[in-house]
């Protein structure tokens, strides 16, 4: 064989090793694409690891999810390690992408060190909120916000004369599945600093969400402060009485009512911790409710928190076997920690919790009223 044709030889064998190279990655192919184009586009400035070497070990199957996290640059060290836990427990084996979104831009810092733990990911993007899904709007009448937040304030109730929070509660509530970096996904994973997941998160929750048409999910269900939220059952109410199409004949209206909608009896899922469905925000009756409970001023004038409202949404929009608890995932936001109770569940998990100090049925739980309204 002479010199050319081994030349040529050569060269078509390496094609063809390349072409085979790809065919086999499959599913991860795209996944290294989008992942180095997008690490690169976002985050200009930061010197990335490739994700080639753990490529491997990604799940073949993956939802259209994205993890997402409102957090301030002055809340990085508890960012990271709420990423670093969720990588270790779940992420690495997966790859989803985050979203980190904030009133602010993020700084070069923030943006260099988070993207430096999770390099494994499809990727990971850092976005601005626009001012008006932020601020205050300016038809509020600053007289009486100011006067309400001082009586709530006076009152003792936390966050009672903050702004921010209640700027970040109708945020949370009404505008973070329309920002830019969520349009192009449908599954969320809310995460916020300084929370901890305590036992390996084995099967994907995303998936399981898929597969059996849930819309919500949640680990810790509580009682809302009364005082923060004065009017809001008045106004749901009110929508209903106008919408009734929108309230779904297998509600859950039975969980946050005691006394068949009349009243609300406080209780919501703690939505720091959510796995969701963003088109069920995008849809019709959620998209009708937000903007008729925005309209009423009540994110400023109470301090009505996102987790009854979307607890309140979830529970009459959708139907009750659409709502599931996560009795596998082990989470920790301040004091209050879910932990699994069943021996098997912690035992497999690895769970770091003490089941003794689950939250579940704490008197300050609603998961008592929940296991009650749906199994009976
Ligand atoms: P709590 O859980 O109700 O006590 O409220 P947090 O202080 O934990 O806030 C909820 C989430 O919103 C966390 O992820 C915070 O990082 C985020 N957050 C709260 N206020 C602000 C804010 O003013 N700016 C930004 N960027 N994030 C905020
Ligand atoms: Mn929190």
């Amino acid at each position: 064989m002479n010199k050319s044709s081994r030349n040529v030889l050569l060269t078509l064998g390496v094609v063809m090793s390349i072409t085979i190279l790809f065919l086999s990655v499959g599913p991860y192919h795209e996944n290294v694409l989008t992942s180095m184009g997008s690490i690169n586009a976002i985050v200009s400035s930061a010197t990335c690891p490739t994700p080639h070497h753990e490529q491997g070990l990604l799940a073949q199957r993956r939802a259209n999810a994205t993890m997402v996290m409102l957090v301030r640059n002055a809340e990085l060290e508890g960012a990271l390690n709420s990423v670093r836990q969720l990588e270790d427990r779940f992420n690495r084996r997966h790859g989803y992408p985050y979203v980190f979104l904030n009133d602010v831009e993020f700084t070069e810092s923030f943006k260099t060190r988070m993207t430096n733990i999770i390099a494994n990911s499809s990727s990971v993007a850092f976005g601005v909120i626009p001012k008006e899904h932020w601020e205050q709007p300016s038809w509020i009448d600053e007289a009486k916000a100011t006067s309400d937040r001082n009586r709530l304030s006076m009152a003792g109730v936390k966050y009672g004369d903050s702004i921010p929070y209640r700027n970040m509660c109708r945020f949370n509530s009404g505008f973070f599945f329309k920002h830019d970096l969520l349009q192009k996904y449908r599954w969320y994973w809310r995460i916020e600093p300084n929370v901890r997941y305590h036992c390996d998160i084995k099967t994907d929750p995303f998936l399981f969400m898929e597969d059996n048409d849930k819309v919500y999910s949640f680990v810790l269900t509580v009682y809302e402060i009364g005082a923060t939220v004065s009017s809001l059952w008045k106004h749901v109410r009110d929508f209903i009485k106008k919408n009734p199409e929108f309230v779904v004949p297998d509600s859950s209206m039975g969980f946050i009512s005691d006394s068949g909608g009349a009243t609300y009896n406080l209780c919501h899922y703690w939505s720091n911790f959510e796995i969701a469905d963003m088109d069920f925000w995008r849809g019709p009756a959620y998209t009708a409710f937000f903007d008729y409970l925005d309209s009423t001023g009540g994110f400023y004038y109470e301090r009505w928190g996102d987790a009854p409202v979307h607890s309140i949404a979830a529970s009459l929009f959708a139907r009750k076997d659409q709502v599931h608890f996560f009795e596998e995932i082990g989470y920790q936001h301040d004091d209050w920690g879910h932990c699994p109770l069943m021996e098997e569940r912690w035992q497999n998990g690895r769970c770091s919790c003490d089941r003794e100090h689950s939250f579940d049925y704490n008197v300050d739980s609603c998961k008592a009223k929940w296991d009650r309204f749906m199994y009976g």
